[in-house]
């Protein structure tokens, strides 16, 4: 308490003994100042009773103002007055600080002998307030002599100073205090307002933006420093001064807000931004507090941060300026004025150290914040305006660019499509041998490794093609109603085994398994393959790939999502990888970067969307949405190519199934395919890729597949190698041993890779093994080769069934030789007997009638009874070319009973008569 009362002492500067009384005579005109005529007493209890006065020791104040500290203590000021003025003349007795907390006047009532209280100011005081932010007064006519005291409550320390004048002369008075005061709040109203008009407006800088909330903030602030914040309706003297407070001490806000927007805060100290946030701590604290209880502590701490924050904002732009860094000076220069003013008023009330002059320097910084803002508000304008034109600038040249690109994009794409119609054919002239030669030398690795890059560079031709065709709109829509949950399972499933070879695991979930609606199955199945096979290339082996998908009924719709837990794509390529050849890291991976955008335009055509998520290391999702109701596509269903009853009907394939709509009908035309595979959905992907050319029929496993291919005798039979009950190879050793099936080509699909099974499938005469996953295409041209190739065979026997050709001894495998050596030797012995009959051929080989009619037709194309003519006439053949035996007795000796009837089907199976044929 010592200390502070010391301090006071220097506050209130020295002692000067028996102040004089203040002459009020009539001449004054102005207002004058008293405050160093005036005597102090700090009344540190706040108990002195104004009667006992005379006994405390009064001190003189000294210089124009003095230095209210923050405390609960109460002030005393006591003035003498000698009036020299006409009687009865009114004076006025101001104490200039709108902050004055509460004020009371206590004047001498002879009548008691005793001084009373005369009148009362504070915060609130309203009734003889002509303004808001009037400053405290009292009215009152003065003895010829009289001393008065005024007792002062301020728990926020003030400056002020007292002053005097005839009231007469207060309007003037007034008029003047308050025109300066309108003329800085205009110039202070305006300012604000033109820098938020500007800022929120025209200059959408950010320094701008932040300079105008610093001034928002600060204007506000100034107003609550005046008590005009101070609402009407507020009686409570206690929340006006809060509410004075929330104004004057939020200042730190705005400045705080302004440093953190414009200092360039990477480039700093990382302690100078700490030391922002702390003083914002500590300016709301202070806030809080002074909120739950008005006291000299809080109040002084809430200012103490202002000035802090002020100090530590110019230091820091000092230093930002020091150190070279870019600081924008439009702002930065006004700002540290502005904020100039705050530290000298903050510094000298909280310190009680006077400043002389310091009033005027506030307001030259005021007044230089002001001028220096305008001046470089040109410049602000002048840069605005440059960035504008930049920005233009920019925006042209990009536009320039951009469409350059589009035209280099265009070549690109046209250049390309040049080159892939060029490589097209000649790429199917190599795939369709390589194939033939895949089959002749199977264990030739070469051959092997050439295979997938055909395919790839087919895919990519086909690939371009398509994008280009989209670009040129050439490819609309093409629509078909028909269960699309069933085809993007076959689709799924296709890849399944590509995920198996990756030792990757393939999820697939739909939330309905049969969803009918309109789609173009062409585009949706590659915008599928594209995104699976993307997802299982870019993730690494043993992880997982999950499709899941969704139907909507209203508007029917589909969601296909396909996650992988793959390499993900960095965020800065995400925008791209839609872009034509955009490959994130072209070195790393096989690709072309042509799929995604074949993907993005697919899926634009058919009215969709595409969305990408994506987290390096953890995995990407891709999202397609697509619309599949009837109102979209209306108008591009094909209505030709209106599904057949197979494909609309989803028939429930499972093991006990019945055979497939279309399935065992025979169709003269078509060859017939058996189909063993124990994968449902893979015998619906097969059903699905062949049922158009062929007949098919179909085992779940290898044992209904002997049945079945004994009791039909396909043209071609496609197993898979693992299979429950009897695998691939065990049911393919069957239908080779067996003689009726020993002929058929047998096609082994499988997602197996491994060289043995591969070996052991060649060992037992399988024609072709294709690793899934297969193309549909390539599955078409391997069956085509297959057949062809046995069409040839069939041709070159039906040429001489009683002497195959060396090419049926050469390219039929051994079981199937053993057919027909063994036919041939039964025939040899018995074709002189005229009653040799087809069951007696049936029993000899171990075989059904109709079994042995099916095979000799598909081995020679004759009925068991045609070939044995075919045999005979053969037979007749060579012995009227190399014996002398006459023409009916080699009749006889050939099994023909009826010497006439030989003769005609000689004739028109050689197209001679048998006396023609010359002898040797
Ligand atoms: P590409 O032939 O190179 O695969 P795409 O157009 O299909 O061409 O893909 C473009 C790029 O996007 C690829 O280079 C690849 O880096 C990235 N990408 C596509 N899908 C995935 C995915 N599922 N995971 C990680 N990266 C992917």
């Amino acid at each position: 308490m010592t200390a502070r009362i010391l301090c006071i002492l220097i506050f209130l500067g020295s002692f000067q003994l028996n102040a004089a009384k203040i002459p009020l005579t009539g001449d004054i005109a102005e207002p004058l100042n008293i405050t160093s005529q005036t005597e102090f007493f700090e009344d540190v209890k706040g108990t002195s009773e104004v009667n006992s006065l005379s006994h405390e020791n009064f001190k003189p104040l000294k210089g124009d103002f003095m230095l209210v500290p923050f405390s609960d203590n109460a002030l005393w000021l006591k003035v003498s007055l000698k009036n020299e003025a006409k009687s009865g003349q009114e004076w006025i007795l101001q104490y200039s600080n709108e902050l004055s907390e509460d004020i009371q006047l206590y004047r001498y009532d002879s009548t008691k002998s005793a001084y009373i209280l005369a009148d009362t100011w504070d915060i609130n005081t309203s009734k003889k307030r002509n303004f808001k932010g009037q400053e405290p007064y009292f009215k009152f006519t003065p003895a010829r002599q009289e001393t008065i005291y005024l007792r002062l409550k301020n728990q926020r320390g003030i400056r002020s100073s007292l002053y005097i004048f005839p009231a007469s002369i207060y309007p003037d008075v007034l008029l003047d205090y308050q025109g300066e005061r309108l003329f800085l709040f205009g110039l202070l109203a305006f300012r604000l307002l033109l820098v938020l008009t500007l800022g929120i407006f025209v200059i959408k800088d950010k320094g701008f933006r932040a300079y105008s909330l610093f001034i928002l903030i600060k204007t506000f602030g100034y107003w609550g420093l005046i008590n005009v914040m101070n609402p009407d309706f507020v009686t409570s003297v206690e929340i006006g001064n809060k509410v004075n407070f929330l104004f004057y001490a939020s200042s730190p806000f705005g400045v705080i807000l302004f440093s953190l927007m414009v200092l360039p805060l990477e480039k700093l100290p990382g302690w100078i931004k700490t030391g922002f946030y702390i003083l914002l701590a500590l300016c709301t604290l202070s806030h809080v507090m002074v909120w739950v209880s008005y006291n000299w502590h809080y109040v002084s701490m809430g200012l103490w941060v202002v000035l802090m924050t002020s100090v530590f904002s110019i230091g820091s732009f000092v230093y930002a300026a020091c150190r070279k860094l870019p600081i924008q000076n439009f702002y930065s220069i006004p700002f540290m004025l502005g904020i100039g003013g705050y530290v000298l008023m903050n510094f000298q009330v909280l310190t009680g150290i006077k400043i002389p002059l310091a009033l005027l320097l506030a307001f030259i910084l005021l007044v230089a914040e002001l001028l220096v803002f305008i001046f470089f508000l040109g410049r602000i304008f002048s840069q605005t305006q440059m960035k504008g034109i930049i920005a233009d600038q920019q925006l042209e040249n990009e536009r320039i660019q951009s469409e350059k690109l589009m035209e280099l994009d265009n070549l690109k794409t046209s250049f390309f499509t040049n080159i892939s119609h060029e490589l097209k054919t000649p790429l199917t002239l190599i795939s369709g041998p390589l194939a033939e030669l895949r089959k002749r030398y199977p264990e030739e690795k070469l051959l092997d490794m050439m295979q997938p890059n055909v395919t790839r560079l087919r895919d990519l031709v086909s690939q371009i093609l398509d994008i280009q065709k989209l670009d040129s709109g050439k490819e609309p829509p093409f629509i078909v109603k028909a269960d699309l949950a069933r085809q993007i399972r076959l689709q799924v499933l296709s890849f399944e085994s590509l995920a198996t070879a990756k030792n990757m695991k393939l999820s697939f979930g739909q939330n309905k398994e049969e969803f009918e609606a309109y789609f173009d199955d062409d585009k949706l199945n590659k915008i599928i393959s594209n995104l699976l096979s993307n997802a299982i290339k870019y993730s690494p082996e043993v992880s997982e790939v999950l499709v899941n998908v969704h139907y909507d009924i209203r508007p029917k719709k589909v969601s296909i999502s396909v996650a992988d837990s793959g390499f993900g794509i960095p965020e800065k390529d995400i925008l791209h990888i839609f872009d034509k050849f955009y490959q994130v890291n072209s070195q790393k991976h096989q690709g072309s970067g042509v799929g995604l955008s074949l993907v993005k335009e697919l899926v634009d055509l058919l009215q969709g969307k595409i969305e990408v998520f994506s987290n390096t290391g953890v995995g990407t999702t891709f999202l397609v949405e697509l619309p599949a109701d009837e109102k979209t596509w209306q108008n591009f269903v094909d209505e030709e190519s209106k599904p057949s009853a197979d494909f609309i009907i989803p028939e429930k394939t499972s093991k006990n199934a019945q055979s497939h709509s279309g399935e065992d009908q025979r169709h003269d035309e078509k060859k017939l395919i058996l189909i063993v595979e124990d994968n449902p959905d893979m015998q619906e992907y097969l059903f699905e890729i062949l049922h158009e050319e062929y007949d098919l029929i179909r085992a779940f496993d290898g044992k209904e597949g002997i049945l079945k291919a004994g009791m039909e005798i396909p043209d071609l039979i496609i197993t898979d190698l693992m299979m429950p009950v009897m695998d691939g190879l065990e049911f393919s050793k069957n239908i080779r041993e067996n003689l009726a099936s020993s002929h058929v080509p047998i096609i082994m699909l499988t997602a197996k890779s491994d060289k043995t099974a591969k070996l052991q499938s060649l060992e037992i005469g399988i024609d072709h093994y294709l690793t899934k996953p297969f193309d549909p295409d390539e599955l078409i041209g391997v069956i085509n080769s297959c057949l062809s190739n046995r069409a040839i065979l069939r041709e070159a026997f039906s040429q001489n069934v009683a002497e195959p050709a060396l090419k049926i001894e050469k390219e039929t495998n051994p079981w199937e030789k053993a057919f027909i050596a063994e036919l041939q030797d039964f025939l040899e012995i018995h074709y002189q007997d005229s009653s040799l009959s087809v069951p007696a051929i049936a029993t000899k080989m171990n075989m059904s009638e109709s079994q042995l009619r099916r095979k000799l037709k598909s081995i020679s194309s004759y009925s068991p009874n045609e070939y044995i003519r075919k045999f005979r006439l053969q037979k007749a053949l060579f012995l009227l070319q190399t014996t002398e035996t006459s023409v009916s007795e080699i009749a006889f000796k050939v099994g023909f009973e009826n010497l006439s009837y030989f003769s005609k089907i000689f004739q028109s199976e050689f197209n001679k008569a048998p006396s023609e044929v010359p002898r040797s």
